[in-house]
């Protein structure tokens, strides 16, 4: 039996219909922006593999790390005992979060650096108030987790609707922008009393769509949460170490959020690992005598120090002026495709945010996630060795910051032909 047959008999694959669903290509290695499958077939991995692998795959130097660690320390229960790996990645990263960023909360994906991010807030206004805020803000289009917490802030969408009636109540507002931004903020001082805090993706909003928006108009409602003692989280799974062009997307900013969500570029992309990381207004409100007060949340493997050990080693290569090089080449080759094909008639726009670039097809009326416009692109980036997954008719260039000239000439032809062709 190949190894897609096993599979096949004993694998529930994540956001897949099971019963259509294409044989899973078995990888068998991957080095740098390349896969590689059973047949020896060279794949590049346009999409960091769902946008963690920054550095991209089977990096030397973190594979040395993590080595070194794995058989040095390789668990220890983080309650009553800590460890370097930890302490020194929490030292290392609090400083180049925007803003005066005081203490990491280790846990282990997007997902749950979310969940604690919205327990910080909410537990915040019990243990600080008589009647405890509980309202949250969040944009429409906004994708923040699969857990249930990070699904009730996460858009409304087919991805939630078996859920919903189990979902907490949510304050959705639209994307900000010239014409709404009063509005918007009307909105937010018209509800200030009930709301516990608000929750975004700074800029770019990843899952729903790849969709941008201007960091005046962040920055202009944060100022307004701000006024009302609104606490802010900026989740920046997607947009962190390096993805739009700076550290943390959030550098745009002027204003300063309360919280950072921090998870897939983290490790490099090699190991899953969650951090939430907050200011001291947050973290006093626990800090007391009263047992009450404790934030009593944690994973089984909380600050595993091979997963720090992972992050410490992908931090150094990101701090590397080699990678700073990189993401700036890629940056400016983006913006010279994105020139060219802007205003092609297939598509309906094109737009970017650092070293990510997206392509939105016109689609006529059907625009739904479920089209057949995105199995159609997906398979003919496929077919010509590019991994690509569309978010519907919306196709996106996320790669590895180590993606050669020549690869990315490659990815940008196949896209020309792919107009000419579909
Ligand atoms: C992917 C993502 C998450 C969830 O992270 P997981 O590790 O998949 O649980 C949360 N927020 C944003 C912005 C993401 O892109």
């Amino acid at each position: 039996m190949s190894l897609a047959e096993r599979d096949k008999k004993v694998i529930w694959h994540p956001y897949t219909q099971m019963k259509d669903a294409a044989p899973h290509i078995p990888i068998i290695r991957g080095e740098g922006v390349y896969l590689f499958d059973e047949t020896g077939k060279r794949y590049i991995d346009a999409v960091s593999s769902w946008w963690v692998t920054i550095h991209g795959h089977s990096n030397p130097h973190i594979a040395a790390k993590v080595a070194a660690q794995l058989t040095t320390l390789e668990h220890v229960i983080f309650a009553g005992f800590t460890h370097e790996p930890a302490v020194q990645l929490a030292e290392r990263l609090l400083p180049l979060l925007p803003g005066k960023q005081e203490k990491v909360f280790y846990s282990d994906n997007g997902s749950t650096a979310v969940e604690v991010a919205i327990k910080m807030c909410l537990q915040y206004w019990v243990n600080t108030t008589k009647q405890p805020r509980t309202k949250i803000i969040a944009f429409k289009e906004a994708y923040h987790g699969d857990t249930f917490g990070a699904m009730s802030v996460s858009g409304r969408s087919i991805f939630t609707d078996p859920f919903a009636s189990l979902l907490f109540d949510v304050e959705f507002i639209d994307l900000p922008n010239e014409q709404n931004i009063e509005q918007l903020k009307s909105k937010i001082n018209y509800l200030s009393n009930e709301v516990a805090c608000f929750i975004f993706e700074p800029m770019v909003l990843g899952a729903g769509g790849m969709l941008m928006y201007e960091a005046q108009y962040l920055d202009q409602l944060i100022e307004t949460c701000q006024k009302h003692g609104i606490l802010t989280i900026a989740d920046e799974v997607m947009t962190g170490f390096g993805r739009t062009g700076k550290y943390f997307s959030c550098e745009a900013l002027n204003t300063r959020p309360d919280i950072f969500c921090l998870s897939k570029g983290l490790t490099g992309g090699t190991m899953p690992m969650g951090i939430t990381t907050c200011n001291k207004k947050i973290f006093d409100a626990f800090w007391s005598d009263d047992k009450l007060k404790t934030l009593y949340h944690g994973h089984s493997f909380t600050a595993n120090p091979v997963t720090c050990a992972a992050s410490l080693a992908s931090l150094d290569i990101l701090l590397n002026p080699e990678t700073l090089k990189n993401i700036q080449r890629v940056v400016a080759k983006h913006e010279t495709f994105a020139l060219r094909i802007k205003g092609h008639p297939k598509l309906k726009d094109v737009r970017q945010a650092g070293t990510i670039l997206v392509m939105e097809w016109e689609t006529g009326t059907d625009t739904s996630y479920l089209s057949g416009l995105r199995n159609q692109l997906y398979d003919y980036f496929l077919d010509r060795g590019i991994i690509m997954r569309p978010l519907g008719n919306i196709i996106y260039i996320l790669a590895p910051y180590v993606i050669s000239n020549e690869d990315l000439d490659y990815i940008y032809q196949a896209i020309i032909e792919a107009l000419n062709d579909i």
